[in-house]
């Protein structure tokens, strides 16, 4: 069976290449083609002879991951639907915005951890993706889009709960940051709130933004909206956040799901500002995106708006996201990506 270059670690590269008998530096060129310049196979490494690139071929590729459908919603967001090489698939979403262009990727199949408001929740786990499956996703819109648009910011907030697939997504990281040269600090990984993880998190990855999927103010709401609160409750979650380091002027984000009836009232905008005292904080105000599998309504627009004047009366930044790419299912909570595309990344895009 041929070996996939991608999959390989530094080290197993080291090993791998001394197989055909090559010098150690070969390693990290493959490395470089793979992953800064984004190859796609063995034959792109043109930095190799000719002879040398036959040779690797017999007993290597490099695995791509394979685009299945790509949808651009009504106000510029696209979602990608690739495939796996088991056959699986996953989304990716690419949101354009004045200066920037962030894509949001996937850390695993499905979700094991079933708030009540995701679209991914209701699949349940199918896998974990493994780390080059995480990074192909950059590599693969990159190389996708028009040359001259260059991915600015990249959000672990696809489908998955990335915490859960925590060691393939801190190797993820590194390649991004350290192979692909993509700076930390336009990182977010956001979590529903996996606390030993995020404690864990400063220590082994490179030190990217964290966002935090609060969406309830008191844990009767949360443990309602997400089980997991029932494992680590708001206390220990937002005392973990507190704690976390930060750079100098660095915040923690918080994102918070309105939900008409459930979370949206203007007590709940006051025990927000009261839980995230003295945690340096922004707040996202993502209004529910709807979809028939689940019974929960969208806010008024009145409703959001007071709540988010409430924060920013008590001096917390606040934004309220817009939905983006709802026309085909690319908004936050709204990325399921099956074959037959009714998919869920687009519900939690906004
Ligand atoms: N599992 C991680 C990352 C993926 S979820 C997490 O939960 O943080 C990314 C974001 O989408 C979360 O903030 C979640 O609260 C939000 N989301 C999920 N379903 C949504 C929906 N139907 N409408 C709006 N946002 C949703
Ligand atoms: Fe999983 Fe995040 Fe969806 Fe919760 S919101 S089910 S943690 S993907």
């Amino acid at each position: 069976m041929k070996i996939n270059l991608k999959a390989l670690s530094k080290k197993e590269l080291e090993s791998f290449v001394k197989g055909p008998g090559l010098p150690q530096y070969r390693a990290k060129q493959l490395l470089h083609w793979i992953y800064g310049k984004k190859a796609e196979s063995v034959d792109e490494i043109t930095e190799l002879s000719k002879e040398l690139r036959a040779k690797l071929s017999e007993i290597s590729y490099i695995s791509n991951l394979n685009l299945l459908n790509r949808q651009t919603s009504r106000d510029g967001t696209e979602k990608f639907l690739f495939g796996l090489e088991d056959g699986e698939s996953i989304e990716s979403v690419l949101i354009p915005d004045v200066n920037r262009l962030t894509l949001c990727i996937s850390s695993q199949i499905g979700c094991a951890l079933g708030c009540r408001f995701c679209l991914t929740g209701k699949l349940g786990l199918k896998r974990n993706l493994k780390s080059h499956e995480i990074v192909d996703q950059i590599i693969a819109v990159s190389r996708l889009i028009e040359p001259e648009r260059k991915i600015t910011n990249i959000v672990l907030m696809g489908m998955g709960e990335p915490l859960a697939n925590f060691d393939e997504v801190v190797d993820a990281l590194w390649r991004i940051t350290e192979l692909m040269g993509f700076t930390k600090r336009r990182i977010t990984l956001s979590t529903a709130g996996i606390v030993p993880k995020i404690l864990e998190l400063p220590q082994k990855a490179p030190p990217v933004n964290l966002a935090i999927s609060l969406n309830a103010t008191t844990d009767a709401v949360r443990n309602y909206l997400m089980p997991i609160n029932k494992k680590y409750p708001l206390k220990v979650l937002l005392d973990t956040c507190r704690k976390f380091p930060l750079p100098p002027r660095g915040r923690i984000t918080f994102e918070y799901v309105m939900i008409e009836g459930i979370n949206d009232t203007p007590e709940d905008a006051k025990g927000l500002l009261k839980l995230l005292r003295r945690i340096p904080s922004k707040v996202n105000l993502i209004p529910f995106n709807p979809h028939e599998d689940i019974e929960f309504k969208r806010p008024s627009d009145k409703r959001v708006l007071d709540f988010q004047r409430i924060l920013l009366k008590g001096n917390l930044t606040a934004f309220i996201r817009k939905s983006k790419g709802q026309d085909i299912l690319a908004a936050c909570g709204q990325l399921k990506a099956k074959y037959t595309l009714t998919s869920n990344v687009l519900s939690r895009y906004p």
